[in-house]
């Protein structure tokens, strides 16, 4: 009998694998053939302190020294390359960038303001009568998604962790104190589940007679265009409209853009839709001088969130020994060194790591207790 088991193996069960592996026997289970194969391999691969709630923003910050400086055996080459990001508004956007600015610099005083013409000359596609204001953050990142992604994986092996693919889960139940799984590839046992399932989470809660807490997923669709003719488009950073209508990105010689949809699905197999590639097409050639004549990919993948687009990470207040990493929304990448700590600390029943409740994180805000019960005051911080 195991510890730990953890079910999914994205970015989320990879991270939480690597670190609880430390401390105790774990097993991961994967439905998957490749553990990247659902959200994880799916994402625009950006790190930015500028996006997302302040939770999140507090978690991306936590997460940024591991990113930078990871453990020497985790990989030989860097997990983060310089990308920058615009966030450029039209007239009717104004007041929405002024208030951007003002969240963003309480956290990250680097982000100012950027003139017109200078996010001009950064990306000289901009239409000078589509951008109104823009501000810059000029310490967002390119993530390797898959270096961290397999670095974790790896990590976690080499600690003693058992990586088992092709193990769709299909039962959960109680074998006295320890939890029996039933999957595609035989029984486990262990004293823990980590329900790291991503947009299938509350569905492994429910096959556990644990309630689901409502997460949604939402699928979000990106494809890659070719870059414009004549353009050197390397080093551009990432263009980020203000109130989230799209976003593009040089990705390896080609634009990667997204018209940053949020549609609520069921878990699945995500696939982009004709309506959503081709709205994605008319805002960037709204903002853009860029005429598109083919898209070159696209494909989709599912953001999944609670009900307050903040992580879930603890205990479930109602079942004994079910413990949830779900909840990560778009933002599950660059918050997993982080959300992998925390959930060490609270498996073992301690308080978060100190650099963690410095940057105002609490285990309340965390918790799925906050969705129902009270949680234990002395995990509150
Ligand atoms: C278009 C797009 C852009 C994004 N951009 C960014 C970004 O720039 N930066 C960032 O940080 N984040 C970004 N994200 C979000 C990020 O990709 C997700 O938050 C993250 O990948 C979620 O990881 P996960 O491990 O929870 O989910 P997943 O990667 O989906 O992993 C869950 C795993 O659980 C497995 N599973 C489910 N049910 C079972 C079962 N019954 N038995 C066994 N296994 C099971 C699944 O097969 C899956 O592999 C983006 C997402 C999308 C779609």
């Amino acid at each position: 009998m195991a510890d730990i088991l953890i079910i999914g193996g994205g970015i989320a069960g990879a991270s939480a694998a690597y670190e609880l592996a430390a401390s105790g026997s774990v097993i991961l289970l994967e439905r998957e053939s490749q553990c990247g194969y659902h959200s994880t391999g799916r994402s625009a691969a950006s790190f930015t302190e500028n996006y997302g709630g302040v939770v999140i923003r507090r978690l991306a910050l936590a997460s940024r020294a591991f990113l930078e400086s990871p453990p020497e055996a985790f990989c030989d080459f860097p997990l983060l390359s310089p990308r920058g990001m615009i966030t450029v508004a039209r007239a009717d956007q104004l007041e929405l960038l002024r208030a951007e600015l003002e969240l963003a610099r309480t956290l990250v005083p680097s982000i100012t303001t950027l003139d017109v013409e200078a996010a001009i000359a950064q990306v000289p596609v901009l239409r000078r009568d589509y951008l109104a204001g823009a501000i810059i953050e000029p310490h967002c990142m390119d993530l390797d998604v898959h270096g961290i992604h397999q670095g974790f994986l790896r990590g976690a092996k080499s600690r003693g962790a058992k990586l088992i693919m092709n193990a769709g889960v299909e039962t959960i139940d109680r074998v006295g104190d320890a939890w029996r799984v039933g999957t595609t590839a035989g029984n486990f046992f262990a004293r823990i589940i980590v329900n790291a399932a991503g947009a299938w989470a509350d569905r492994i809660a429910v096959q556990a007679g644990v309630r689901p807490l409502g997460l949604v997923p939402k699928r979000r669709t990106a494809f890659h265009v070719p870059a414009p003719p004549g353009q050197d488009i390397g080093a551009w950073p990432m263009v980020n409209d203000v109130a989230d209508e799209f976003y593009f990105k040089p990705d390896a010689g080609q634009l990667f853009v997204s018209p940053a949809d949020a549609t609520p699905v069921e878990p699945m197999d995500a696939y982009p839709e004709d309506l959503d590639v081709a709205v994605g097409v008319e805002r960037l050639e709204r903002a853009t001088t860029i005429q598109v004549g083919r898209v070159s990919r696209s494909w989709a993948g599912l953001r999944t969130f609670a009900p307050d687009a903040a992580p879930v990470v603890g205990f479930d207040s109602g079942v004994a020994g079910f413990f949830w990493l779900a909840g990560q929304g778009g933002y599950g990448i660059k918050t997993s060194p982080a959300l992998a700590r925390a959930c060490f600390s609270l498996i073992h029943e301690a308080a978060l790591p100190d650099d963690l409740l410095a940057l105002g994180i609490t285990a309340a805000e965390l918790s799925p207790g906050r969705f129902r019960d009270a949680i234990p005051l002395e995990l509150t911080s």
